[in-house]
């Protein structure tokens, strides 16, 4: 059984409000093409949060500022690519909690135009009051930060710095906590989730809800992964050594494999950050049925695997999927130039 008092035991910021509503994309359902409906679609709104835009990265920073805080620092040091929702969602929650927070953004994608590196998650990461270092391509982002970590510790302060898209065990734990949501909605509406469709980045939300699955004893091959920033098998490998990671952090003496997960990488394209014709059209079916907004990096790309896989039967007919959805619409903006037009 999933017992909520497993948590407890890590320090934790509150920086979400109660659950994220589940809602029926009714609207989406009725105007997709004939090959890609008999599907019910709901979306976990984990991009409805009230602090920084919302996002998933909320749910691991409330574990890990609870971590940076337990361990005295009073800096948070954040790395991601420049138009990271981490390092934008980190700097929020710095503010809300009276932090220091600075922000590393290494050249991940090959984008380089003036609205990539300036508009979009860079203006807030500014507004929220972070220091900004914009390195070039090839520079050296670990180095940097450990450099920056040194002279903060010369300065007196303490840094704590956060690993990338905070996927460390303790960050997972945010996951493990959405499990139990997920679990609790579902029964309050008496609606069975066949499928949980999300993308992975850097592994540590699936690995938190895989987590919660093997905790509760259920399938973890119910959660279906997007691949969109490394190849398929090497995502594998990865995720389940998180999963693993995350376990054992519980004192859980269980263990998955590899081939217990499911990730397809078919949504990666070019690779992380770059456009593919099938995100720009998830994108919009979503925005002009639902009025709602996937993000180009993650969300977008995981939707359209959703639709690609109701039409490969891979989804059956008749299913209830849940998508969840992560937040990460400041990025839209940083990609006007691939989304605008009809
Ligand atoms: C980081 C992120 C993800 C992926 O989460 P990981 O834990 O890194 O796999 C998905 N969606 C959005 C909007 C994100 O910012």
């Amino acid at each position: 059984m999933l017992d909520p008092a497993l948590l407890s035991q890590f320090p934790r910021v509150r920086l979400i409000e109660g659950a994220t509503p589940i809602q029926r994309l009714a609207r989406l359902e009725q105007v997709l093409p004939a090959q890609q409906k008999g599907v019910s679609i709901w979306a976990k709104r984990d991009d409805l949060m009230e602090l920084g835009g919302g996002g998933n990265k909320l749910r691991k920073l409330e574990f890990l500022l609870g971590q940076a805080t337990a361990e005295g620092c009073d800096t948070v040091v954040v790395t991601g690519g420049v138009q990271s929702n981490f390092a934008r969602l980190a700097a929020a929650a710095c503010a809300r909690t009276g932090l220091a927070c600075e922000v590393v953004l290494s050249q991940m994608v090959p984008r380089h135009s003036e609205i990539y590196r300036a508009n979009g998650n860079v203006v807030l990461d500014r507004l929220f009051g972070a220091r900004v270092h914009i390195l070039e391509a090839g520079d050296d982002a670990g180095g940097f930060v450990a450099r920056r970590a040194s002279e903060i510790a010369a300065s007196g302060r303490k840094a704590f710095v956060a690993t990338l898209g905070g996927s460390t065990p303790v960050g997972a734990m945010g996951y493990i906590d959405c499990a139990f949501e997920i679990a609790a909605q579902s029964a309050e509406m008496g609606i069975a989730f066949d499928q949980i469709v999300i993308p992975n980045g850097s592994g540590g939300m699936h690995a938190g809800l895989v987590a919660g699955a093997v905790v509760a004893g259920r399938d973890p091959s119910r959660i279906r992964a997007h691949t969109v920033l490394s190849a398929a098998d090497a995502c594998v490998i990865a995720t389940a050594d998180k999963v693993n990671a995350v376990l054992e952090l519980l004192s859980k003496k269980d263990r998955i494999k590899p081939e217990n997960l499911q990730i397809s990488g078919m949504q990666l394209g070019g690779g992380y950050g770059i456009p593919t014709a099938a995100m720009v059209e998830a994108v919009r079916i979503v925005g002009r049925s639902e009025g709602l907004l996937l993000d180009p990096v993650y969300g977008g790309k995981a939707f359209a695997g959703l639709l690609c896989d109701i039409e490969d039967g891979v989804i059956a007919q008749g299913s209830n999927v849940l998508f969840v959805m992560t937040g990460g619409s400041p990025g839209l903006f940083a990609y006007a130039d691939a989304l605008n037009g009809n």
